[in-house]
């Protein structure tokens, strides 16, 4: 069965400058000058994967139009914005938290990431496409209320989430996390908010180093809304499809939202220079499949990717063809040209020490179903 995937890019995406920095340091006496490891060419090189594939003829194109300060204010603080829109002017300015960096007019592009994952969401809404795959930048999920932080600018998810609840009559949605940093962003801004279950699997201890416990589930009358799954260093797809069998899938079952939004972040691929995962285009694929399945169980297929992290400029492009065939059911018949290597490594087998983390995970996962 194939599906009218709504798409979004816009090459000013790739315009988006994060300056000389050497992968997260910026440039000194002792520190080469190099890339940032959050660059265009990941991003850049899925879309020309999707276009070279053919299967951009086969998509929805969905033209972003940029948010405006009233979406970003149902989210962020005034100060947050302000702060934003003047670093902005300077030749390289800074979100919030010093690694950072975006060059003029960065305020602009960002308002058009966000603005990418809103046209996403009111093309999925409105019902012009089925589901959609926003691929924006910046990212998103890091972005607190106040501070940007992480590569992130603005939250995007939740900035769409927010356009749902004010003009779609949407209420309860769920957001599922599979960057392989935790969304602590989302998770903060929805943490006192029973009617946004937020999922975040991700490395622990990795970005940011004192957030994403099990342990942090939502409070008041939030409580058992926040689902963190904090993953050993090393987990492949054993863990991350026993992941979303044993603690995402029910979750979402016993939560019923109105609409799903995936924060999809590829940086526990199995060649990330960020992430310690191994995660392989063909674990991303099952992820999408059963999200999309899932979606069309409990909230009519009302799903909505939007791009997060991933920084190998070789791998990200397999993996996210892989998420958009899978959410339209097109095959392109493009082969992922690592799989002799990555795909049938040792790595790959459910470990115990991972075991136990999902183990607890899925006791709330059990637990919310008996709450909502
Ligand atoms: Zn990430």
């Amino acid at each position: 069965m194939t599906r009218n995937t709504g798409y979004v890019w816009h090459e000013r995406y790739a315009w988006h400058d994060t300056g000389t920095f050497a992968g997260i340091v910026p440039p000194g006496p002792t520190v080469q000058p190099f890339h940032n490891f959050e660059s265009p060419e990941s991003k850049a090189r899925l879309n020309s994967l999707v276009e070279v594939s053919g299967l951009i003829e086969r998509l929805t194109p969905i033209r972003p139009r940029p948010a405006t300060e009233e979406d970003v204010l149902r989210v962020h603080t005034a100060r947050h914005v302000e702060h934003i829109r003047s670093q902005s002017l300077l030749p390289l300015g800074d979100a919030g938290d010093g690694w950072s960096p975006f060059g003029r007019g960065g305020y602009e592009i960002a308002m058009l990431a966000a603005g990418g994952t809103i046209s996403a969401t009111e093309a999925v809404l409105s019902g012009s496409v089925d589901n959609a795959y926003a691929l924006v930048r910046p990212p998103g999920h890091h972005a607190e209320r106040d501070l940007g932080m992480g590569y992130c600018l603005f939250a995007n998810i939740p900035i769409a989430i927010e356009v749902a609840r004010a003009r779609y009559g949407v209420e309860r949605v769920a957001v599922v996390d599979y960057d392989v940093h935790h969304g602590n962003g989302t998770q903060h801004i929805y943490e006192d908010d029973p009617d946004v279950l937020a999922i975040s699997l991700h490395q622990e201890f990795l970005f940011p180093q004192n957030t994403g416990s099990a342990a942090e589930m939502g409070v008041g009358r939030a409580e058992g809304t926040t689902i963190n799954v904090p993953l050993p260093a090393g987990s492949g797809n054993g863990a991350y499809l026993a992941s979303l069998q044993r603690v995402v899938l029910p979750a979402l079952r016993a939560f019923r939202p109105q609409l799903v939004m995936v924060a999809s972040g590829f940086d526990a691929s199995a060649v990330d220079p960020l992430g310690g995962m191994t995660v392989t285009a063909s674990a991303y694929r099952a992820i999408a499949e059963n999200l999309v399945d899932v979606a069309e169980e409990v909230c009519d297929g009302r799903i909505v990717f939007s791009h997060e992290g991933g920084y190998s400029p070789v791998y990200v492009p397999y993996c996210g063809l892989a998420v958009l065939e899978a959410m339209s059911g097109i095959e392109t018949g493009v082969l992922d040209p690592y799989a002799f290597s990555f795909e049938n490594s040792p790595a790959h087998q459910l470990k115990p020490w991972q075991d136990d983390v999902i183990a607890e995970a899925e006791v709330l996962a059990r637990r919310l179903g008996l709450v909502v």
